[in-house]
């Protein structure tokens, strides 16, 4: 940077002015220092909008921010599964950013969906961490093109809301790496996010914000990280052992307290002050890019960017169902809308990403819109918001509008109370009052379509009885429009699933251990997080991952690989056809994943390493390929503490789900996993020195001349199948079981010998 000479600064500044620097003035600005000319900047949420507080109002600024554009939560974004997209909404929170003087959007999110029940699960991507980290890549390049910052957050391991502050996730390193951090790491490495954000909670024992393995070990040396770790909202347990592991800003403001403890543990000795300089140093970089990047621009185009949040809800919503075709229909139809959502949507969700719209759909009325101007419409409440009380009236009410109509149209989900940041569901169910309002509508109708407005899945018991579902997660200030566009087929349905569907909450893999004991939740699933685990132990989910339907249909041809055999740090290129067989325009995902056939670990049945979303006229066809890298094969291996491949085969599956595969090549890898060197002792066993190449011959040998000699196997004729037969039984066998079963023949002299002569193969 030329115009700031940042190591002046630092020297120019005092101990106090440093420690100064390490928090934020109030709740969303870093503080300044006005003699020596560094500025204050503002941050604040985030992540699918602005939500900048008034001057003047409540601390939070929930109840009171200035109106910005409320794009879908990123739970429904994520079924778009549209970097591109994602990247577009990320400059218009740019642009938004520098219309309000926003230095820095705290988001995205890309915390795993380890439960369906967290509570904040409609901010986060996916279950999946490649998805999620394509994903934040994307929403992070697009806002910082603006010369905004972002905040990854909350790394790592906060796939809770239960004692957020306080529990302590528990993660064995493989599924640390493979899975929760995964997720956070090509996001970090190739967006470069301004800041990234520390949770709450511990990880494997230390508080995220004093964690050194978690900020310096792996988020800067290992990842190459270089901006600003920032404290998510009162994060902070001590702040000088936050300071030495690797956390720059406190956030909010800490009333002097924490500047303090960095002042007296430099002046005693227990801080080094080039610690702190080299915190003062990032955050200096910070603010002043932010600074650099500041633009004059006092507005935004509203319109433009309440179309971009159409656009994306219309990209987002996924179509569940649609039995006989009910969807989409017909413009002329008469059609019944039940359900209070239909008026009073759900389109966000609760918490600090609340956002105050710039403008807001009502749905009813985007529908009479799309709709046929002769189309007659009849609407009826069906369930209150405000409890989850069964009201007769209502119901019958609503039966009497959805028997008269063509197709009824019931609007049903999570109210804010379900959902919210701050708690987590304890239940799948939508309330009451509106499955009971589904059921008896079957009563009288047998065209009906749910739409769902919710952060999270629900079960659906009543699914058996609807012809059509559109699943429209929290769509943002734009939903009514898009939901229109949808059902009247407007646009073609695109969306794709970013999480599984369960049948029922007990079927989800962390369901024996969430929220946990106590302030302690053991991650006992291991890898085995959403489809890993669905798929690898063959439980039929509702709706299983990357699901979604569309009006058209798609045809899957001619796999092929750039190669039959590769060495693992080559690339892999994977080229499928796909053609659109059906009557409209439409997009399809095509979605690649990677099963290891032969493995010495255990690894799911299949992950995803690859996706695009293809656009396609009526008759048109496109070839698409799909580019696979070595961390594509790769597990990460506790003892080498690496990323590996082991040499083997591996099947390449391109589908339109994690359950819908169409196409399946091979390819043979070579591994960059280290031959295995063992020290060989009396307690090596008998089967690793038979699998292993150079001790096996003599090995083979001891067994035979042992089996001779005892007569053992005497009875059977053929020698080589006495000899395999001993081979099985021995194979778990440390080698003094030879002794220890054969002390006539094989004693403790011959054992030594033979450790003797087998170790000398190795030299
Ligand atoms: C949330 C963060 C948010 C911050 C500031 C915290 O409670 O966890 O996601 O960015 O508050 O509002």
């Amino acid at each position: 940077m030329q115009q700031y000479d940042i190591q002046q600064l630092i020297s120019d500044m005092t101990l106090e002015e440093k420690a100064s620097l390490c928090s934020g003035l109030d709740f969303w600005h870093t503080k300044g220092i006005e003699r020596l000319g560094v500025p204050s900047v503002t941050v604040t949420d985030g992540p699918h909008g602005l939500r900048k507080q008034r001057e003047g109002q409540d601390n939070l600024g929930l109840f009171d921010s200035v109106p910005a554009t409320c794009f879908p939560s990123a739970a429904g974004m994520a079924c778009s599964w549209d970097t591109a997209l994602l990247e577009r909404v990320g400059e218009a929170l740019g642009k938004e950013c520098q219309a309000e003087d926003v230095a820095v959007l705290l988001g995205p999110g890309t915390n795993i969906k380890r439960s369906p029940l967290c509570g904040r699960n409609f901010e986060y991507f996916s279950e999946d961490p490649y998805l999620s980290s394509q994903l934040a890549s994307s929403h992070i390049k697009g806002v910082q093109s603006q010369g905004v910052g972002t905040s990854l957050k909350h790394f790592a391991a906060n796939n809770q809301e239960h004692r957020r502050m306080s529990t302590d996730a528990r993660i064995d390193e493989r599924t640390l790496r493979e899975i929760y951090l995964a997720s956070f790491e090509t996001a970090v490495k190739e967006a470069e996010p301004w800041t990234v954000m520390c949770a709450y909670n511990k990880v494997n024992g230390e508080y995220a914000s004093e964690n050194e393995t978690l900020l310096t070990d792996i988020l800067r040396e290992e990842w190459g990280y270089e901006g600003v770790v920032v404290s998510d909202w009162g994060a902070v347990n001590e702040r000088v052992d936050a300071l030495k592991a690797g956390l720059e800003l406190e956030m909010p403001a800490n009333n002097g307290i924490g500047d303090q403890k960095i002042i007296n543990a430099v002046q005693e000795g227990t801080l080094s002050e080039s610690t702190l300089d080299t915190a003062v140093e990032r955050l200096l970089t910070m603010i002043f890019k932010a600074v650099e990047n500041q633009k004059d621009t006092t507005s935004f185009d509203q319109e433009k960017h309440h179309q971009l949040a159409r656009e994306v809800a219309q990209e987002s919503m996924v179509l569940l169902k649609n039995e006989n075709d009910i969807l989409p229909l017909k413009k002329q139809a008469n059609v019944a809308v039940i359900g209070a959502f239909a008026q009073q949507p759900r389109y966000q969700g609760g918490g600090s990403s609340h956002v105050n719209p710039t403008k807001l759909d009502n749905i009813y009325d985007e529908l009479v819109k799309t709709a046929d101007p002769q189309a007659a419409f009849s609407f009826a409440e069906g369930y209150t918001l405000k409890s989850d009380d069964i009201e007769p009236t209502r119901i019958e009410e609503a039966k009497k509008v959805a028997a008269q109509s063509d197709v009824t149209v019931v609007f049903a989900g999570l109210p804010d109370h379900y959902e919210s940041e701050g708690y987590d569901r304890t239940h799948l169910h939508i309330p009451e009052n509106q499955r009971v309002l589904i059921e008896a509508i079957t009563e009288v109708q047998s065209h009906i379509v749910v739409v769902l407005l919710n952060g999270a899945p629900v079960e659906m018991p009543w699914l058996d009885k609807v012809q059509g579902v559109l699943e429209g997660y929290l769509g943002g200030q734009a939903l009514g429009g898009a939901i229109a566009d949808l059902l009247y087929g407007v646009a073609n349905p695109s969306g794709k699933l970013a999480e599984t569907f369960p049948e029922t909450l007990s079927h989800n893999p962390s369901y024996l251990n969430f929220p946990g004991e106590g302030d302690t939740v053991d991650y006992k699933e291991g890898l085995f997080v959403g489809y890993r685990y669905y798929d690898t132990k063959d439980i039929k989910p509702l709706f299983p991952f990357g699901y979604g339907l569309s009006y058209t249909t798609f045809e899957y041809t001619n796999i092929s690989l750039s190669t039959p055999e590769m060495h693992s740090t080559d690339e892999l290129t994977v080229s499928v056809n796909i053609k659109n067989t059906g009557q409209q325009a439409g997009k399809e995902v095509v979605q690649l994943y990677v099963c290891d056939k032969e493995s010495t670990v255990v690894r799911p049945k299949k992950e995803l390493k690859a996706f695009d979303k293809v656009d396609l006229q009526p008759g048109e066809e496109k070839r698409v390929t799909l580019t696979l890298n070595q961390r594509s094969f790769a597990y990460y291996d506790e003892d080498l503490k690496d990323w590996v491949v082991e040499s083997g085969d591996f099947d390449i599956l391109v589908g339109s789900s994690s359950a819908d595969i169409h196409l399946t090549e091979h390819v043979y890898v070579h591994g960059s996993k280290p031959e295995q060197t063992f020290t060989i002792t009396r307690n090596t066993t008998i089967g690793d020195l038979l699998d292993h190449p150079v001790y096996a011959s003599t090995m083979k040998q001891t067994l035979q001349d042992i089996n001779k000699k005892s007569g053992m196997f005497a009875a059977m004729q053929d020698e080589e199948e006495a000899s395999e037969m001993m081979a099985a039984m021995v194979k778990y066998m440390p080698l003094r079981g030879l002794v220890a079963f054969n002390s006539q023949h094989f004693d403790e002299q011959m054992l030594n010998a033979l450790i003797d002569k087998l170790t000398g193969l190795e030299g």
